[in-house]
């Protein structure tokens, strides 16, 4: 299912006056020839358990949040995004993307500097994302593999 398909079944799902989860505008109905920035607020389901992690589809198990904060949130934990939306989202609902982005990796990078500080943590958390990426890096190296191969025939 693509992104767009994806607003357009939470936008049947919705009644109306229906605010995002993160940043409380409105929310809009999609309509087919809407500009790119009525789309950024179009609705769509955020799991606040990624499915990455394990998380299930279940109704407990998501937020209807604006097209926008669902792409900026991207894989942050909910908890850990939520305090970023209570603080700036709401309070400055107009800053351009590229603030947000900036002054959302500041936020997590002062999380990580003090909490993260523990070497055998960071490598129990990394071996934990490799086995869940292991399909992505199996592919990898297998077309790396491949491309070397066909380099040496050449
Ligand atoms: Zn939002």
């Amino acid at each position: 299912m693509t992104y767009l398909d994806r607003m357009r079944l939470y936008d049947k799902t919705l009644g109306r006056d229906h605010k995002c989860h993160y940043c409380k505008r409105l929310l809009l109905s999609y309509k087919a020839d809407m500009s790119l920035e009525d789309m950024a607020l179009c609705a769509t389901k955020d799991h606040i358990i990624p499915k990455a992690l394990g998380g299930t589809n279940a109704d407990d198990n998501y937020v209807v949040a604006c097209a926008a904060c669902n792409r900026l949130k991207a894989h942050i934990p909910y908890n850990v995004f939520k305090v970023f939306a209570d603080m700036v989202l709401i309070p400055f609902p107009d800053l351009p993307l590229h603030i947000l982005r900036n002054s959302l990796n500041l936020y997590i990078m002062h999380l990580l500097e003090r909490s993260c500080t523990n070497t055998k943590i960071m490598r129990t958390a990394c071996t934990a994302t490799l086995l869940r990426v292991k399909e992505g890096i199996d592919e990898y190296e297998g077309n790396k593999v491949k491309a070397d191969r066909k380099r040496k025939r050449a």
